[in-house]
């Protein structure tokens, strides 16, 4: 966007300077991008349509357990306990309810090891299936 608004400026004055300062500017601008794309991004936060699909889900189809661990409660019929999280469980980018779940502290912070995660792909795939039903249904009401 940078290098078009310069274009319009230069066009009429194509003098070498102003080459040389175009040169600098798009050697900036493309220095900028890098460092923000290399800056690290934040996790996208779940909507509140997905963080209140998984309480429902956790509260009707876990008894409110960690659906990882199955022992830790991390929410009650009024919703999420106070050190339960969402987990980004495909990626940080990916906030959907199909991509996420809702953890207790102990468990989001042992997700980071691939290892862990390994051993909770069976309970991640089996709490999906378990909220599948409650995605079209609860997606009409909260909208
Ligand atoms: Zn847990």
């Amino acid at each position: 966007m940078l290098e078009n608004q310069l274009d319009l400026l230069i066009s009429e004055d194509e003098s070498p300077g102003l080459d040389q300062l175009r040169h600098d500017l798009s050697f900036v601008a493309a220095t900028v991008a890098q460092i923000a794309a290399s800056l690290p991004v934040q996790r996208r936060p779940l909507t509140p349509f997905a963080r209140m699909l998984h309480c429902r889900v956790v509260w009707l189809r876990r008894n409110g357990l960690c659906p990882a661990c199955q022992e830790t409660e991390v929410c009650n019929e009024e919703g999420k306990l106070p050190g339960a999280e969402f987990d980004h469980w495909v990626n940080r980018y990916r906030n959907e309810p199909e991509a996420t779940w809702l953890v207790c502290s102990a468990c989001n912070r042992a997700l980071e090891d691939v290892r862990f995660k390994a051993t909770m792909r069976s309970q991640f795939e089996s709490y999906q299936n378990a909220l599948r039903p409650f995605l079209s249904t609860q997606r009409e009401m909260f909208h």
